[in-house]
């Protein structure tokens, strides 16, 4: 078994930086995995070139007895929405198919600064904007555990590459779902931080309000050192908070004795058998590890659904106005005299079915004789919801749920079926309309089944301690 199969990325980094494993020697083992695997699994879009020089520059670093950063010689994955200097950046969109971003995202540029090592960008629903990788330009990513299943999305290709060794740790981006419900179905830890917590800028837009970039990696300490190399207040993002970042890595206690745990009702109704027993499952062990939990019901998350399906189609009817061929996106070579049918064939070439649907949904909601029945009654639901958790989050330190209702199904099952899929949401959109933090973590050998550990803004470094104290207990 080679090496990387036993040990976390955190320790990995360890060994490198302590000259006890060879970084060329071990992103090489990522690059043939890589070779290996990505022709039945198809993670990546685009692997880059540079990635063993890096890794020889890192050792002779290391020779020298430099100092290095916190993920010294780690492989990481970046979600192709993600703007990277010089590479190739689609969205999985054949509208960005030849764009290559001038700089660096600001959680690019903080992976590097912490000598990360770039590997490639990884395989996405066009724009963000779905939940099984399906809806990709390039084709689907295939479920780590059977390629016959989908890998979750719309960050599977970021999922996917960490559970299949192809990377050590990955970011993707998280809008109503899209970190922990790949994480979930790929058997892997995914957590989307507070709003605001980390930098969006260079992050490609799809609903600005409700995304933010998440960490996927094999554990919940994985995860943390990830965000703990990229958080912070960042000039470029308006929307970035001032908070202090915490250290997330410092040894948590080793049991929940004390922690209030809250199991929301309205995540457990609805999931199927296999999957709430295992989070009944998991939460007795979180009792026996010393936690109290008590059942709670938090009444607007029925609405939290079709709330944000109206704001997150509604913002991206805006944000991808840009994408007309002319000012952005792709050039078709098409020509017009009139300049409305020149942007709506580029736009109708560049986008796929799913991105046009929502945009004329998102255009519809909007206009101005409907805005007060769709989109500001979406705007009040969301202030609802977010007003429970902040009521719930006095009583208890963590609330929990399943991650997904269901077990990864069969590709092509849903697709013939848009509101089943979008159901596949229901319980991660409501973390992102409240803008709260929430980690999902494996709680069941074998089976892909996540288990959703919610907390209040700001309060990463609780739910992953949770994650971490439970995952230790469980190993
Ligand atoms: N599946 C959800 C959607 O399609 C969430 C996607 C995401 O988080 N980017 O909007």
């Amino acid at each position: 078994m080679s090496r990387q199969r036993k040990s976390s990325a955190f320790d990995i980094a360890s060994q490198i930086r302590h000259g006890e494993v060879s970084c060329e020697e071990h992103i090489s083992e990522i690059l043939e995995n890589i070779q290996q695997q990505e022709p039945t699994f198809h993670a990546y879009i685009r692997i880059v070139e540079d990635s063993l020089d890096a890794a020889r520059k890192i050792d002779q670093r290391v020779k020298r007895g430099e100092k290095l950063g916190k993920l010294c010689g780690l492989g990481v994955a970046i979600k192709d929405n993600i703007s990277t200097k010089g590479i190739q950046t689609t969205c999985a969109s054949r509208m960005l198919l030849d764009y290559v971003p001038p700089y660096d995202a600001t959680v690019v540029e903080r992976i590097r600064k912490e000598d990360g090592i770039i590997l490639g960008k990884t395989n996405m629903d066009e724009f963000g904007m779905g939940s099984t990788t399906e809806f990709s330009f390039f084709g689907p990513t295939k479920n780590p555990l059977d390629p016959t299943l989908v890998a979750g999305g719309s960050s599977g290709g970021s999922a996917a590459a960490v559970s299949l060794f192809e990377a050590d740790l990955a970011l993707g981006s998280d809008t109503g779902g899209s970190v922990r419900c790949p994480a979930s179905f790929c058997s892997i830890v995914g957590l989307k931080p507070t709003y605001g917590r980390v930098s969006r800028y260079g992050l490609i837009s799809y609903a600005s309000s409700l995304e933010q970039i998440g960490q996927l990696g094999r554990t919940a300490e994985d995860c943390a050192l990830l965000l703990d190399s990229i958080a912070g207040y960042d000039t470029m993002d308006s929307t970035s908070l001032r908070a202090e970042t915490k250290d997330n890595l410092s040894r948590p206690s080793n049991d929940l004795d004390g922690v209030r745990i809250g199991v929301i009702k309205e995540f457990m109704d609805g999931t199927v058998e296999p999957v709430s027993k295992a989070i009944n499952d998991a939460i007795g062990i979180m009792e026996s590890l010393g936690a109290t939990s008590q059942e709670v019901s938090l009444p607007s998350l029925r609405f939290a659904l079709s709330s944000y399906y109206i704001i997150a189609m509604s913002e991206a009817s805006s944000n991808l106005a840009r994408y007309d061929g002319l000012r952005y996106g792709h050039e078709s070579g098409f020509t017009d005299d009139d300049w409305q049918r020149f942007f709506s064939k580029n736009r109708a070439y560049g986008f796929g079915s799913e991105v046009k649907k929502r945009l004329i949904i998102g255009t519809f909601v909007l206009i101005a004789g409907y805005y007060e029945r769709f989109y500001l009654k979406a705007q009040q639901a969301r202030s609802q919801v977010r007003n429970d958790f902040i009521q719930q989050f006095k009583n208890f330190d963590v609330l929990v749920g399943p991650t997904m209702p269901l077990l990864p199904f069969r590709l092509g099952e849903k697709l013939t079926d848009p509101l089943a899929l979008y159901m596949c949401d229901i319980d991660t959109v409501p973390a992102n309309l409240a803008g709260i933090p929430s980690i999902s973590v494996p709680v069941s050998a074998g089976t892909p089944i996540g288990l959703q550990i919610l907390g209040p803004i700001l309060g990463e470094e609780k739910i992953i301690s949770v994650a971490r104290i439970y995952e230790e207990a469980t190993r």
